[in-house]
């Protein structure tokens, strides 16, 4: 029983103790992965369609699974018992659904090395990136468990809420979603990434072992089609909690205009590093910000913006450089790899970013795509990337640093707020006025000094954007307001 427990973050595994490595390797060791991924509507699996949609393993591009989308019919169904399911949660005290959580965590907890191995196959997530993928959803359950437990009476939960997740954060990020609806008291419907939907299946198992009901929570794959879109327009959903592009987004958007969003959506984010940086650690926080999972986050560090003597002495591109082609590149799956395969096939933004420069630009580090593996590719730094340009205002989300130059921290800061986007930012200085200043003046919704700029930590540092980061209330997850934001709060009249 969770009463009376405070909420604190779980730690990650420590890969230093020969445990952790046993049991890591022996996961992904006995890793299978099914022949068939299939959606649970009410308990029963959605098994019966013709055709097998590809379940690709990143790291090597090799076919893993196949997976079966649901119809608009199979969509019906699932609103409909979700409803049923909504109607027997929300008799439950917010202390039975925190136990509930709880429990969930602990069956995650457990399950730690297992659920690396999965996202090491599904996502090409090395153990460095999924491992706090599994913190941050054990930090999730526990603490809008708790969270929960603290909304004013009077509190209305909405009755059903759709969870589209990305395939970025394939466990954390809908784990985020589903417990804070679950929290709040609605049901959930969770529909994954089409890239990541062995991960969701091995969640939502998680969930239903440790006790989340059949109808509270269930799993509705589509390959966004008429299904998708049936399942975005229902009426009888009352809300979406969608971590993805602002383009999904606004489509969602269009298909029904007075949609209840709650979007987390792109970044476009920098670091600046003053005069007064220290390199050591701007350097090695850059890379990690920039690289870490091939950086496919909406927080990664995609510009770094430097003070024109760091750039005129050579110091700081010689040691970005080193750093930057030291990284070693490979499978997921492969304990030596620091960074991980791209998960979708580079297109737009993003293939743009990595095969061509913009007037001004030059390659520090020139991009390659490794192997016969189209999701293999080395990572790029271009330097000389102009204000205004294409790369500097557009996200790309890939592994792909652009270098500006600034004049001073003045310069650098017109330059990090001119983008559309205000999600993650940084600043490298050891001067507490330049510190002072920046965050005083930057546009970001997470802003770190003298840190790496991803990897959010739940409650500590609530997560979310602002300006085109952020579409619906912005309210921040892994934040105070969340759960609550998952409801009707009552109105003066109310009382009438
Ligand atoms: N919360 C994650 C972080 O702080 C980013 C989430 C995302 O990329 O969508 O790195």
């Amino acid at each position: 029983n969770s009463a009376g427990q405070a909420f604190s973050n779980q730690s990650d595994a420590d890969p230093t103790q020969p445990s952790t490595r046993i049991a890591v390797a022996s996961a992904l060791s006995e890793f299978t992965a099914p022949d068939a991924v299939t959606a649970r509507i009410a308990g029963t699996e959605v098994t019966d369609r013709t055709t097998a949609l590809p379940g690709v393993d990143p790291s090597s591009g090799k076919p893993l699974y196949t997976w079966q989308a649901v119809g608009e019919s199979e969509v019906e169904l699932a609103v409909a018992a979700g409803l049923a399911g909504a109607d027997r949660w929300r008799l439950l005290s917010p202390q039975e659904r925190c136990d509930v959580l709880d429990a969930v965590a602990a069956t995650m907890q457990s399950q730690r090395a297992e659920t690396i191995a999965v996202m090491a196959h599904d996502a090409g997530k090395t153990f460095h990136e999924a491992d706090p993928e599994v913190s941050e959803a054990v930090d999730f359950a526990r603490y809008y468990g708790r969270c929960g437990m603290s909304l004013e009476p009077g509190f209305e939960p909405y009755r059903l809420v759709v969870v589209a997740a990305p395939w970025n954060f394939p466990y954390a990020i809908p784990a985020g979603g589903v417990f804070a609806a679950l929290a709040a008291g609605a049901s959930v419907i969770l529909k994954p990434a089409p890239e990541t939907v062995l991960v969701a299946r091995h969640l939502a198992e998680q969930c239903w072992a440790a006790g989340v009901p059949d109808d509270v929570l269930q799993l509705v794959l589509t390959d966004d089609d008429s299904a998708g879109t049936r399942l975005i327009t229902h009426p009888d959903v009352d809300a979406v909690v969608l971590t993805g592009s602002s383009a999904t987004a606004h489509l969602f958007r269009s298909w029904r205009p007075g949609l209840n969003l709650h979007a987390e959506t792109s970044g476009k984010n920098a670091v600046v590093i003053t005069a007064a940086a220290d390199l050591d650690d701007a350097i090695r926080d850059l890379v990690r910000s920039a690289f870490g999972h091939a950086g496919q986050k909406c927080s990664a560090a995609s510009l770094a913006i430097v003070d024109g003597a760091l750039l005129d002495s050579t110091r700081f591109l010689t040691r970005l450089a080193d750093a930057v082609r030291s990284l070693r590149v490979g499978a997921g799956y492969d304990a030596a790899t620091q960074m991980g395969p791209l998960v979708r096939e580079p297109e737009g933004d993003l293939r743009r970013a990595l095969t061509r420069l913009e007037p001004g630009e030059t390659w520090l580090v020139e991009p390659e795509q490794l192997s016969g593996n189209p999701l293999a590719w080395s990572p790029g730094v271009k330097v000389g990337v102009q204000p205004g340009s294409h790369f500097h205002l557009t996200e790309c989300f890939g592994p792909v640093l652009g270098v500006m130059r600034a004049a001073g921290l003045d310069e650098a800061l017109e330059l990090q707020n001119a983008v559309p986007f205000g999600l993650t930012a940084g600043l490298f200085s050891l001067d507490d006025g330049e510190v002072e200043e920046w965050l005083e003046r930057v546009e970001a919704g997470n802003a770190y000094v003298n840190r790496h700029i991803t990897g959010a930590i739940v409650q500590r540092q609530p997560f979310g954007g602002w300006k085109q980061s952020a579409i619906g209330p912005g309210i921040k997850a892994g934040g105070p307001f969340y759960v609550g934001s998952l409801g009707r709060w009552p109105t003066p009249a109310d009382d009438l």
